[in-house]
């Protein structure tokens, strides 16, 4: 995709918007994120806190901060997430002060959350692109999971009752997109976030009185 928005002539443009992108365990929304942030420019992973153990490879302040639970209930308390939830057993929270520094920086954030969390942050009335991913069937997400290799039978099992709910409530977002084949699904998403950047909305007003004299 060669949209005007993705070369270096992005002054029209105001950035700072939030990307929600939730789908069930196993969709592939770690996979698809990670092209949107190789490939569009501008456009950064706010990296969660969580108290869950780092699987293996996982680096910390790249995939997550791990924490401890208490140092997150100290967090929670003091008011630093913009939402927070516990999923699986584990508590996961987005950190304000760490949005802030990518929109100072001049960038859009992008936060892979689970549906609760979104659902905090639509009730905010924060201005959000909401996303959500599904896969093209539940049998193909076992098979995802299966071959993934992280988790126990048992796991699985808890993952895609999970992942029921979350399809039960997907309606909410605004966009919703079937990860069946994967270059296709990188495409739409891409489209998702390029098109929304080009709204009359995220213009960049100074910009456009200094080309054109009108406000
Ligand atoms: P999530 O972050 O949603 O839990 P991952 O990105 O870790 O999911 O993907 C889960 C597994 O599914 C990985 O092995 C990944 O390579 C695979 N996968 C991702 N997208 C597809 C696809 N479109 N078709 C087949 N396998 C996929
Ligand atoms: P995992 O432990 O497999 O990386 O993530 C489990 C789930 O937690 C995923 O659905 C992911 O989107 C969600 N998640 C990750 N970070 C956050 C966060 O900061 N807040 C919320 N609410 N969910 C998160």
């Amino acid at each position: 995709m060669n949209g005007t928005c993705q070369t270096k002539e992005t002054m029209y443009l105001n950035k700072g918007r939030l990307y929600i992108i939730s789908a069930p365990s196993g969709t592939g929304k770690t996979t698809l994120c990670a092209e949107m942030l190789k490939n569009i420019p501008n456009l950064k992973e706010s990296v969660s806190f969580t108290t869950r153990l780092p699987r293996t490879g996982e680096r910390n302040d790249v995939d997550y901060t791990f924490v401890s639970v208490e140092a997150f209930k100290q967090m929670t308390d003091a008011g630093d997430f913009i939402e927070w939830a516990e999923v699986h057993g584990n508590y996961y929270g987005t950190s304000i002060k760490r949005i802030h520094e990518i929109q100072q920086g001049g960038g859009d954030v992008l936060l892979d959350i689970d549906v609760h969390g979104a659902k905090q942050i639509k009730s905010k009335h924060i201005d959000a692109v909401y996303i959500f991913i599904l896969p093209p069937s539940i049998a193909a997400l076992q098979e995802r999971l299966n071959k993934r290799n992280l988790d126990d039978e048992a796991t699985i099992k808890r993952r895609i009752a999970k992942a029921m709910d979350e399809i039960n409530d997907c309606m909410f977002y605004d966009y919703i997109l079937v990860n069946d084949n994967l270059s296709h699904a990188i495409e739409g998403l891409k489209s998702i976030i390029l098109s929304n950047r080009l709204k009359a909305e995220c213009l960049n007003a100074e910009w456009f009185e200094g080309r054109f004299g009108i406000r």
